[in-house]
């Protein structure tokens, strides 16, 4: 393994990484991993990877011992023919959806469980709108820990009922998304319950950055000139931009995709930042969406989202709740995909991106489809 050190970014304090953390234990900011890049860059060869799903990146990412796998990772990529000719640029679609637990979130949980086994930890916990939860409530008995999931009393019932199936305990926690955030930390402190938090553990995020070296690698180490995703807390959007710089670190890609972030009109404290030209996201008042993974007023990961997609040159934008019904609408009778309300954010936003010449022509995108539409099914009812 060539993980070096865990370090916070914002004041410096040193983690042992044989130690379970969540966030910085001295200024709660969020933690990043820091590798051994010089020994790697002469041990590590891209044309020698090997085995499939995110175990092909191994050396990559923190994992000393194989992981408690369920096969995740090594997602399909389809060409998009009906949508990309109402654009500009040539559309791929990352199916993420047919992770084990049916979103992109098991990436980062497969290294999350993996590490609290490897700590001894026996209590974990969460709170999640539904997929997160989902998620580590899967793994988390196929490594057999005790899991607790703490959610919003208006999550969606297929989420729930999945939670419940894994065997997890399921906290509804009445009021906004925050309060279940709230609640899980008055909770879990000082107790022997590890907060595996998706929003703010280091080893969650580290999982997601093998999507962009799957999207790297499928297009033969030449990247697409685009990657459009959702963004609530900003794990996923993130981690994507950790991989590209990994691999341009690496030497194994020449440029990093512009990296766009696209929220829900009713909630979106990127956007506001990103037009703002803030440096972090503020607290924003929001109103219901059905895109529940995005609906995050106060992301843990504010700075480093606007730092992610400034950076590389990317644009934030919403959309409106009829955009996102429409792009739903179109995945399945276009292409043939049932995903959730979550996973059609960036489809609406990619029109407006479009539009504004922000893709050229003959430029790939790439978007990742990030869950299944079968988890939200309930809120179909007469669709
Ligand atoms: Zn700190």
């Amino acid at each position: 393994m060539y993980l070096k050190e865990v370090v916070c970014d914002s004041c410096g304090f040193l983690c042992d990484p044989g130690t379970p953390v969540t966030a910085c234990p001295d200024c709660g900011s969020p933690l990043k991993l820091r590798y051994d890049f010089d020994r790697m860059e002469r041990e590590v060869k891209k044309d020698e990877l090997s085995g499939t799903g995110i175990s092909r990146y191994r050396d990559l990412i923190p994992l000393d011992e194989p992981p408690i796998s369920l096969g995740e990772g090594g997602t399909p990529v389809v060409l998009s023919s009906s949508i990309s000719k109402d654009l500009s640029g040539e559309l791929y679609l990352k199916l993420e959806f047919v992770n084990p637990t049916g979103s992109f979130k098991d990436r980062g949980t497969v290294i999350t469980v993996s590490k609290a086994r490897e700590w001894g930890i026996e209590v974990v916990a969460d709170d999640s709108s539904g997929n997160a939860g989902a998620s580590l409530a899967g793994y988390s008995a196929r490594a057999g820990l005790d899991c607790t999931i703490y959610v919003p009393a208006s999550a969606s019932g297929g989420k729930i009922v999945q939670v419940k199936s894994y065997g997890a305990e399921l906290k509804e926690v009445p009021g906004p998304r925050e309060r279940a955030t709230e609640k899980i930390v008055e909770d879990t402190a000082g107790t022997n319950t590890y907060y595996a938090s998706h929003n703010l553990s280091p080893y969650f995020s580290e999982g997601i950055k093998t999507l962009a070296y799957e999207i790297s690698e499928g297009f033969e180490w030449n990247p697409p000139e685009h990657v459009v995703v959702p963004v609530g807390g900003g794990a996923l959007l993130v981690g994507i931009h950790s991989g590209f710089q990994d691999l341009a670190r690496l030497g194994w890609i020449d440029r990093i995709p512009r990296l766009h972030g696209i929220q829900a009109e009713a909630c979106d404290p990127v956007v506001r930042a990103y037009e703002n030209s803030w440096d972090r996201t503020r607290p924003t008042e929001s109103g219901p969406t059905i895109a529940e993974g995005v609906h995050i007023s106060n992301p843990d990961r504010g700075k480093e989202i606007l730092e992610a997609i400034r950076a590389t040159g990317g644009v934030a934008l919403s959309v409106s709740e009829s955009q996102v019904k429409r792009s739903i609408q179109e995945l399945a009778r276009k292409e043939g995909l049932f995903v959730e309300p979550t996973s059609a954010v960036p489809l609406a936003g990619l029109k407006q991106l479009s539009d504004q010449g922000v893709i050229e022509s003959g430029e790939r995108v790439v978007v990742p489809v990030t869950g299944s539409g079968l988890k939200d099914i309930e809120d179909w009812k007469g669709f």
